[in-house]
């Protein structure tokens, strides 16, 4: 394990909006950010496609470009990003210790924006067929599913965008809906109910995803929520789309989170330890948009910025 010697200003957890943000407002205020980047540099918008609400790209803009971009300002500024995943932390006292898979960190600052990962239903079949035929992301696999049937489970913009996103490859895609009404927006909702290749299974929800070795991925077994009543439908594939869960188990324990896992963050970014931050999905279980994550991101390098002016330690 390496140790390294130095302290760093401003350490950032997260590579997502949040924190590419963060890392931008820090190096431009000469504090030289150190990012981890976690599993899934870049985070979200990497797997999704095109982001049209992005504000400044009137056309939209491709998730990964927009990541790419992110990061190439920040390192244009004097952050340093490192493809590293951190698995524990040490808060108790002030410099913050910061361990990842490879090596030990210490900070007089902490800016958490691990962000949030798809939640999954909880089925053993689900996790029997994942990677065959089961997936959480359209954008990532849809393209194995050219003239086949899918199934999308959820009923918000994810689901919706996943669905359509999916009509570009499969024959059909099939939103299959808890209750009778979708809690997606209103033009995601038009989009869906307009397209001819979507239609949606209401009031239903998964019992058991069917399938066999090794073909994967044969159908579903659904539960009306209403009658009660189970029936099966034929599909290749099963795409879940029912939220998210926050990313916080390298900070279980150490940190005051809600119910749900969520970081609880006051007068700003500020968590309920001194000198730790924590901006964008991680610590939002409302608005989980890309420019919100933005602009928490560059509220939690401020405060960051002022704690370490308040306590004389910006060298
Ligand atoms: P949401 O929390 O909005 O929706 C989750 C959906 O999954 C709900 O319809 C919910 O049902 C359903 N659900 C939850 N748990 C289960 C379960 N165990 N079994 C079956 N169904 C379940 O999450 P999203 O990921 O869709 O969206 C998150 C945020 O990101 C939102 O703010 C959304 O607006 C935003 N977003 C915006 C996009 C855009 O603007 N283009 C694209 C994607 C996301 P119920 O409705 O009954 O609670």
């Amino acid at each position: 394990m390496e140790q390294n010697e130095r302290v760093e200003n401003v350490l950032i957890v997260g590579s997502g909006a949040a924190g590419l943000t963060a890392a931008i407002y820090a190096a431009r205020a000469n504090l030289e950010p150190l990012v981890l980047e976690g599993m899934q540099p870049g985070g979200q918008l990497t797997i999704t496609s095109d982001v049209e609400n992005y504000p400044g790209f009137p056309e939209g803009i491709q998730g990964p470009d927009l990541m790419d971009a992110m990061k190439k300002q920040a390192q244009r500024f004097g952050a340093r990003c490192l493809n590293e995943d951190v698995v524990e932390v040490g808060l108790d006292a002030r410099p913050f210790t910061v361990r990842t898979d490879r090596a030990e960190y210490a900070c007089k600052s902490l800016i958490i924006a691990t962000g949030a990962s798809a939640r999954f239903m909880g089925l053993p079949s689900e996790q029997r067929f994942m990677g065959k035929g089961v997936s959480a992301c359209a954008t990532c696999d849809g393209f194995f599913f050219k003239n086949q049937e899918v199934m999308i489970v959820g009923g918000g913009d994810t689901a919706c965008e996943e669905a359509l996103f999916l009509t570009n490859f499969a024959k059909r895609a099939r939103i299959i809906h808890r209750r009778d009404e979708l809690r997606a927006s209103k033009i995601m909702q038009e989009r869906v109910m307009k397209h001819p290749k979507v239609d949606v299974i209401w009031d239903a929800v998964v019992e058991e995803i069917l399938g066999e070795d090794p073909k994967g991925v044969t159908g579903v077994r659904l539960k009306n929520t209403k009658s009660g009543e189970t029936f099966e439908e034929a599909c290749d594939g099963v795409f879940v789309a029912i939220g998210h869960v926050p990313n916080t188990s390298a900070f279980q324990g150490k940190i005051e989170t809600d119910e749900k896992g969520y970081i609880l963050t006051r007068d700003g970014t500020c968590t309920n330890v001194v000198g730790v931050f924590a901006a964008g999905d991680v610590q939002d279980s409302k608005y989980r948009q890309a420019v919100s994550a933005a602009g928490s991101g560059c509220m939690a390098a401020l405060d960051a910025f002022h704690f370490l002016e308040d306590t004389g330690g910006i060298e």
